[in-house]
């Protein structure tokens, strides 16, 4: 998922067991890592019903609240407390507010997705290690623009990502002003407005599998959907690097809040899930990260960036399961050449 995704690591840390040797990761014969173990997928729509294991994901670090979908819920609190232009502002389109919002946003990729990409990619504090491809970002390759993926990337991600990202929270809030969008109080239905908070990354994870599978058709894979697939290594910069056409469908996941009663909360925290989760998701690395600190990456998402027609979802709602297509790369010691080594084998040794 151009995020796509979630943010959240498939395995979630869930599965245990590992041998202390697999716990280092594979490099297969071209030089890729691969983790040591199957993906897997939240333990949410499972026979017999497992508990246990469902509120261990829901609320174990790292698991579905913590840590990254409370990050994008403190962002989304944060915009709206400070940076959210006053709703009065909104009933005319004007350029004052709506370019706030538009410089919001382009602030908030950058935070996110310059972010990932100084820390993991230009001072390189993680090195090789659990790094998926054993390649760097591409620079003199014709296939991007400026022949250099992040540029390519940051372009995409800026001139077609925030504006269209913008037009539809923009769209919201002008609808909103002149009470067009069903409106609930977070006071009078604080239980209302706290569940459908939680199911929005089900909503997002439901709307995108569906949005992307439309996009693999032929036709549009080739005018549109290509675009993103050209980083078969993709780093934090591709997570929004989509055709305008693409952006238009894929943040069309807020339309929902035109229809279901919801906060402006509710729409921000979409729009942010939407335009800021697919950074760590594509950033080439799988988490922990950081001497195995912080939880990122999505090694089901990188799948299908590295063979296409598999892993069209994503790890929580198992529609790939379903139709056939979900590609979990358990471990084959036959393709193995060498556990992973340096800064990985020193890591799981410490
Ligand atoms: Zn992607
Ligand atoms: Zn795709």
């Amino acid at each position: 998922m151009p995020s796509e995704s979630s943010s959240l690591k498939p395995n979630d840390g869930l599965s245990g067991g590992a041998s202390a040797k697999s716990e280092i990761g594979y490099l297969n014969a071209r030089g890729e890592w691969k983790p040591p173990h199957a993906i897997e997928y939240a333990p949410i729509f499972v026979w017999p019903p497992k508990p246990f294991n469902l509120l261990k994901w829901a609320l174990s670090y790292p698991g579905f609240l913590w840590p990254w979908n409370s990050v994008y819920l403190l962002i989304t609190l944060v915009t709206w407390f400070w940076f959210q232009p006053d709703i009065s502002r909104c009933v005319t389109l004007k350029a004052d507010w709506i370019g706030e919002i538009l410089l919001r946003n382009i602030a908030l990729l950058w935070l996110v997705n310059g972010g990932w990409h100084l820390l993991l990619y230009t001072l390189k504090l993680q090195g090789m290690e659990r790094k998926y491809s054993p390649k760097w970002q591409a620079k003199n390759d014709p296939k991007f623009l400026f022949k250099n993926q992040v540029y390519d990337n940051i372009f995409w991600s800026c001139a077609s990502g925030c504006v269209i990202w913008t037009a539809y929270e923009v769209l919201y809030f002008w609808a909103a002003a002149h009470k067009l969008v069903p409106y609930v109080s977070w006071k009078e239905h604080p239980i209302y407005c706290a569940v459908w908070l939680c199911l929005i990354p089900f909503w997002r994870e439901f709307h995108f599998y569906w949005i992307h599978r439309a996009i693999h058709a032929p036709w549009l894979y080739k005018k549109v959907h290509f675009l993103h697939h050209k980083n078969v290594n993709p780093g934090p910069w591709s997570g929004m690097a989509m055709h305008p056409v693409e952006h238009l469908l894929y943040f069309s996941v807020v339309l929902i809040h035109f229809v279901v009663p919801s906060h402006p909360i509710h729409l921000l925290f979409n729009s942010q899930h939407t335009a800021l989760s697919p950074g760590g998701g594509h950033s080439g690395f799988d988490g922990p990260v950081f001497n195995d600190k912080v939880p990122m990456g999505s090694y089901f998402h990188y799948l299908h960036h590295r063979y296409i027609n598999c892993n069209f979802g994503e790890s929580t709602l198992p529609f790939d399961k379903l139709f056939g297509t979900f590609r979990k790369e358990l471990f084959d010691d036959s393709a193995a050449v060498a556990p992973a080594t340096g800064a990985a084998a020193k890591t799981t040794a410490e």
